[in-house]
This record gives C-alpha cells, structure tokens and sequence, in this order.
C-alpha cells in the first residue's frame, strides 16, 4: 500500500494508474477508521482496479470549533486497517497542502438540498464540505466515489453537485454499518462514555419503533414523530438536534405518510453528536 503526504507524489501515481488503464475508486474519510469505512474500501474494490483512501480532518466543514478539536485521530491503526483491507493507496493531506493562503475563498452550495435536517443546524457544513469534496475529486480524478448512506444528506448533496456540474464520475452510496445493538459505527462512538454508549442505544431502538408504529397503521406525521420524540426523550439525558421526516430525494419536509420517507435525526449524547437516519416504505 502507497501512503502519500503530497499532492505531486498522489499525481504522479495516478498518472501512471491512468496510463496503466487503470480505473480509480476514491473514499475520502476523517480518519478513526471502523468497519463502516472499510464497507466503503470494500464496495470500491470490487467495482474499480485501483482504491485511494484519502485521510484529513476537513477544517472547512466544523460549524463547531471545539468538535474540531476533539475529533479523534488515529493514524496508526487507520493505516493498518487500510492495508489489511487492501487498499491500494492511502491520502493523508496536512491542511497547508489542502488550503495553501488564498484571498478569493470559494464557496459551493445546493441551496434546497440544505435547507434542512444537518444543512439547518450546521451552518457552513455542507459548504465545506462540497469545498473539500471537489478539491479531492479533482486530485484523484476517481471513475467512481464511494459514500456512506448513513450521512444521507452528504450522499445527496454530493450527487446533486455531481450531477448539476457534470463532473466526470459516479457516486455509490454504502449501507450503515452498525454495532450489534444497531447503533451505526461513526469515528465519534469512541467518545462516548459507557453510560452514553448505552444512552445512544435509544436510536436504533427508536428506529424499530418507528417501523412498528407505521407497520400496526400510524399515518398522522405529528403524531409519529412526537412519539419517537417521547420516546428517545422521556428518562434520558440525550438531546435532540432534530428529528425529522422528509422526502429521500429533494430532503424537503414530508406533510403526509406515503410512499417512502426518509426518518432522519440528530442527538447530542453529552457532548458529542450522532447521526443516523432510515428510509422507510409507507404502506398504502
Ligand atoms: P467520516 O470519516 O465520518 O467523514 O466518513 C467518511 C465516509 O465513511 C463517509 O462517506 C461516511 O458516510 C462513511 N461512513 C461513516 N460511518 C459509516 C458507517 N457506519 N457505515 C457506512 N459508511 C460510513
């Protein structure tokens, strides 16, 4: 496995795959590496010849400077696993190389695909990260770019851009890798203590019942979601961030129960913030 720092060595790399005829599956990650990123390594090796994984703690998207700062790191071990994964090469950018000084910062966003869920309570997130996301499409020129599903809205609006500009690749969504209680794998899981870890279980949990409510005939939306609001609320100490029901396409609020909505929310477990969402089919 290549690990490289620098943009010319990650160039001069990919010219010669290119030249190679070699087909470029790309993961960008944050680092702290779990199995979920590797369903990403995974899902890129059996769809293209050569996998980069890019590894860098993107400034640009924390609206929080303290997440910032307490974002783990663990290089060593993100290494090793790419490597037993088999990914071919590994990016790990410092922020100077990602942002050298410029006076004309450039700012892209999808408006309607922002208005809600994280793009609401985040503000500047997805701009930061569409910012990041092109600069690294463009570094390592990928056929294909792999996302998780459990950032719903980040695979979305990373579509949209891709689409609306016409950049030459396709993005593949992921399946949510999950602990064996369902709560999804995420980098931040780690700074949870063994009381909020079993507070955190409250998400999946309410995500099976949301599916048991609409299974045994709930259609008023309110109502839904002021019992799965209840239920992650009453006799916990979690907060939540939002908890909404909107259409998995154009992430725009859903007023009625039919065909398939996307349940997604945002808890505070102490300090740290998790993330997860479900796409669920609306019997008719
Ligand atoms: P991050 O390092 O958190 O920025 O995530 C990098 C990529 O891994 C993103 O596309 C995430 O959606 C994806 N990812 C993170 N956690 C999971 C998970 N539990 N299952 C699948 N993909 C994930």
């Amino acid at each position: 496995m290549i690990v490289v720092s620098k943009i010319d060595e990650l160039k001069n790399q990919i010219y010669d795959w290119k030249k190679q005829g070699k087909t470029i599956g790309f993961c960008p990650t944050m680092g702290s590496l779990h199995q979920g990123h590797m369903d990403l390594v995974q899902t890129s090796k059996s769809k293209t010849d050569k996998t980069i994984v890019s590894i860098f703690i993107n400034p640009t998207q924390f609206n929080d400077p303290k997440d910032f700062e307490k974002y783990p790191v663990n290089t060593e071990n993100d290494l090793l696993l790419c490597e037993k994964n088999g990914a071919d090469m590994v990016f790990l950018p410092d922020v100077k190389t990602m942002y050298p000084e410029t006076k004309t910062p450039i700012q892209i966003s999808i408006p309607k695909l922002q208005e809600h869920l994280c793009g609401r309570t985040r503000p500047g997130h997805f701009e930061g990260v569409l910012q990041i996301v092109t600069k690294l499409f463009h570094l390592t020129e990928p056929s294909k770019a792999f996302f998780g599903l459990k950032d719903y809205q980040q695979f979305r609006v990373i579509s949209a851009m891709v689409e609306n500009l016409n950049f030459p690749l396709e993005v593949v969504g992921v399946p949510t890798r999950r602990e064996t209680d369902g709560l999804a794998m995420s980098s931040r899981n780690v700074r949870l203590s063994p009381k909020e870890r079993e507070t955190a279980s409250l998400i999946p949990r309410m995500f099976a019942l949301a599916k048991k409510t609409i299974l045994s005939g709930e259609k008023d939306i309110k109502l839904w979601k002021e019992i799965l609001r209840d239920f992650l609320l009453t006799g916990s100490s979690l907060r939540i961030d939002y908890l909404e029901v909107v259409d998995p396409i154009d992430l725009q609020p859903k007023d009625k129960l039919e065909g398939q909505v996307l349940l997604a929310v945002a808890v505070f477990v102490g300090e740290v913030r998790l993330i997860d969402n479900q796409t669920i089919e609306i019997p008719s």
